[in-house]
């Protein structure tokens, strides 16, 4: 379990959601031609997501953040790495940038040496000065609260912009990684075809759940994708869900073989 810079994830959403009060609530609407999925599938699905909610408590983002504005840029940061290496060098990064017009201000070269760890120092040094401008210019420098807005930003697409939504502006979003894909494909919760589209995904696990549980959801398969649905050798033996998993099997099922590949702390 990671150590939070701030006291804890309730007060910061509590102060996270006095600031953008008015920030509209809406999401872009499951496209009227979804399909209903079944009920088996659903009842599946949702215990599945029940005995993920038990196993992972703390389930949530984790990357560090006390507002919109440092959630965005550390996801954005967060493409090819690790939550932890962001998470390392975010504190110098808003102390010396705490908020977009600092940002889109600052010295090329600085904000290049302050990012390095995270790789691709050069392409997001360019995103997050682009990023900044666009807030700056269109949104007087604060992280809009919807979707449609969110994507217009440079370098920001849905899986960003989920991100944002869900863990700061409390709006229910489903976030669909290459763990989220992963399990996706794994619990056979949507077709193959469809689970190659993330934007079609994103719709058709939407369809299963509640709105209500999309932000949680997509932490808590996450979390397992990290912990223990392993992309290479998944701990079946070990795994929790495995009595409703169509995909029990595809890692080793020996109890103990499969306990040593659980990973039990942090991001991976
Ligand atoms: S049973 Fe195996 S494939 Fe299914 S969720 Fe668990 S670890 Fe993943």
């Amino acid at each position: 379990m990671l150590v939070r810079r701030s006291p804890s994830a309730r007060a910061r959403r509590s102060t996270i959601r006095g600031a953008i009060c008015a920030a509209t609530r809406t999401l872009d609407p499951v496209p009227s031609d979804a399909t209903r999925p079944d009920t088996t599938l659903v009842r599946r699905a949702r215990k599945i997501n029940r005995v993920l909610a038990e196993t992972y408590p703390d389930a949530g983002c984790e990357l560090d953040f006390r507002t919109p504005f440092e959630l965005l840029i550390a996801t954005v940061l967060s493409a090819q790495t690790t939550d932890r290496r962001v998470n390392a060098i975010t504190p110098a990064l808003f102390a010396a940038y705490p908020d977009a017009r600092a940002m889109a201000a600052a010295d090329r070269a600085a904000l290049e040496e302050l990012i390095r760890p995270t790789g691709f120092f050069r392409a997001k040094t360019e995103s997050l000065l682009r990023l900044s401008a666009d807030l700056v210019e269109r949104y007087d420098g604060e992280v809009p609260g919807r979707l449609k807005d969110l994507v217009t930003l440079h370098g920001v697409g849905r899986k960003t912009a989920n991100v944002v939504l869900g863990n700061a502006f409390d709006v229910p979003g489903i976030t669909v990684d290459t763990h989220f894909a992963r399990l996706v494909r794994r619990f056979q919760w949507v077709p193959d075809e469809i689970v190659k589209d993330p934007v079609k995904t994103e719709h058709a696990v939407g369809a299963i759940f509640p709105s209500k549980d999309w932000t949680m959801l997509s932490h808590r398969l996450i979390w397992h994708g990290r912990r223990c649905c392993h992309a290479k050798k998944p701990a079946c033996g070990a795994c929790p869900v495995a009595h409703w998993c169509p995909s029990y099997g595809t890692g080793p099922i020996d109890p103990a073989e499969a306990a040593a590949l659980i990973t039990t702390q942090g991001p991976a």
